[in-house]
């Protein structure tokens, strides 16, 4: 196979926000954009069209942020006429997808604003979530080059609001990469960065009929793009449920054989055995369940604490939860901001009550009052297997364990179906051999935290329900946006 690390293409350096001078930088490349209303519209062929603008709210504080205009089913029929793959040789596609991530750099001010504004990300949140969208427009440039096989056609991408940029221009950028023509439909609830996203790669000379924004609702936009046969192929992410509705529409009305490359939903778990570092380990789960408001694919959602060291090590993380500072990401101290919407509030909260009430609640920290905000959230399970679906939120359910019920947990993992993260924290090797052989997890991650896979050196992806390959941000993935290879000769 293809070397992992492309030769030629550096991570981006992003912003270290330990440095003063930084964070000054910062907060006034943002200022101007903090009360600006921004705008999203249908970009078909250039055009920008139509004239019933509905309003994008701000999670954290219900304030206006800007008005978005989605695409009707006429539009969908006009992109689809004006799509064409894009004609310019690999190189040149890779200089165009180079210069958009150098725009995204500069551009970082108004970036930041929106992710705070629109998307409730925290500082620190914007600054990964800029330097991965960077990351895929660099590394699929570079992979692009590779590729013997040519486009398929035109690609529907259908991306989620937890990365509103990140995963909406890695998706963009693969398939460009590869040399098709894109349909973009953002989240419903985040298509003002996409908006923003799609204005810079214009800029940066990807062609107008080769990369067109559609925003709006899935039952709309999503699902006229993803049931045309003139579609040739699609890439979402998003739940699994949307997924599988998404594979049977492919199935009855696209060409056999269009491909549906999905990243879908997680119950991911960690184990913490009684020889793992407890400060550590408490450090790397309050990331990986509380960072992002818990709304990421990869989350940690179940935690399993060895019984011997359960008390004194619940009664850390407690400690450390404290620390954490809950409220609107526009201030640089906010650790956990919003989640996204109302539905998502109500949702999570119903969970919480129901432990509360079976008397499940350990922890939770004190909730701010104005948006959609979810404090920090423990409750005590037996294990994985009484938790039907992923809470997707900042909710840690803990489990504790005895060394003999290991394999058990290792088959109640494997028989969520679900497949994405997994997280241990042991100092014993053997185990962590076995458990991660035992495991069909997509990303396994050891003494550290469980989130945040860097594109091109930890490609991302699960296994079983939780998507269908190939990873995200790793050597394998621009393939599946290209024809076949013609299969060998028989004989
Ligand atoms: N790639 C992200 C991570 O490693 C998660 C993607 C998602 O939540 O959809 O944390």
């Amino acid at each position: 196979g293809p070397d992992l690390f492309a030769p030629e293409r550096r991570n981006s350096e992003g912003f270290d926000l330990t440095d003063v001078p930084t964070l000054a930088r910062i907060d006034a490349a943002r200022e101007p954009h903090g009360k600006a209303e921004f705008s999203a519209q249908p970009i078909l062929a250039g055009k920008v069209v139509g004239a019933t603008p509905k309003k994008v709210v701000n999670p954290a504080t219900g304030a206006s942020v800007g008005r978005v205009t989605d695409a009707t089913k006429e539009d969908v029929d006009t992109a689809l006429k004006s799509a064409k793959p894009w004609a310019a040789g690999a190189a040149e596609r890779a200089t165009v997808l180079n210069r958009a991530a150098d725009l995204y750099e500069e551009n970082f001010g108004p970036i930041f604003a929106l992710l705070a504004r629109e998307a409730g990300k925290t500082q620190m949140d914007a600054v990964a979530e800029l330097r991965e969208a960077v990351d895929f427009l660099r590394y699929y440039a570079a992979r692009g080059l590779e590729l013997k096989q040519p486009p398929l056609g035109i690609f529907t991408c259908i991306s989620p609001w937890n990365f509103p940029l990140a995963i909406f221009t890695g998706q963009i950028a693969a398939a460009l990469a590869a040399g098709n023509a894109v349909l973009a439909k953002p989240a419903e609830q985040t298509p003002l960065i996409a908006a923003h996203a799609v204005a810079l790669l214009h800029k940066a000379g990807v062609p107008a009929s080769a990369l067109q924004l559609l925003p709006g609702d899935g039952a709309t936009v999503g699902a006229r793009l993803t049931s045309d046969a003139r579609v040739n192929g699609i890439c979402f992410t998003g739940s699994t449920e949307t997924a599988m509705l998404i594979r049977k529409a492919m199935a009855r009305h696209l060409a056999p054989g269009a491909p549906l490359i999905a990243e879908t939903g997680g119950l991911n778990a960690m184990i913490v055995d009684s020889t793992a570092l407890p400060e550590q380990a408490v450090r790397d789960i309050v990331a990986s369940s509380f960072q992002s408001a818990g709304q990421r694919c990869s989350a940690l959602r179940c935690l399993y604490v060895q019984e011997d060291i359960a008390a004194h090590f619940t009664d850390m993380l407690f400690g450390a939860m404290e620390e954490l500072t809950v409220g609107d990401p526009w201030h640089l101290a906010t650790d956990v901001g919003p989640v996204i919407d109302e539905e998502a509030e109500q949702g999570i909260r119903a969970h919480i009550e129901k432990a509360r009430r079976e008397g499940r609640l350990l922890r939770q920290l004190s909730t701010p009052r104005g948006g959609h905000f979810v404090a920090p959230t423990v409750i005590r399970v037996k294990g994985i297997a009484e938790m039907k679906r992923e809470i997707f939120g900042p909710v840690l359910h803990v489990a504790t364990f005895d060394a003999e019920d290991l394999p058990k947990i290792i088959d109640d993992i494997n028989a969520t179906g679900y497949g994405l993260t997994f997280g241990l924290h042991t100092r014993i090797d053997n185990r962590v051999q076995e458990v991660t052989e035992a495991l069909h997890v997509g990303n396994i991650y050891v003494n550290r935290n469980q989130i945040g896979a860097v594109v091109g050196s930890q490609p991302f992806g699960g296994e079983g329900l939780s998507g269908t390959g190939p990873k995200a941000g790793g050597p394998e993935y621009l393939a599946r946006f290209t024809k076949p290879e013609p299969a060998p000769a028989a004989g």
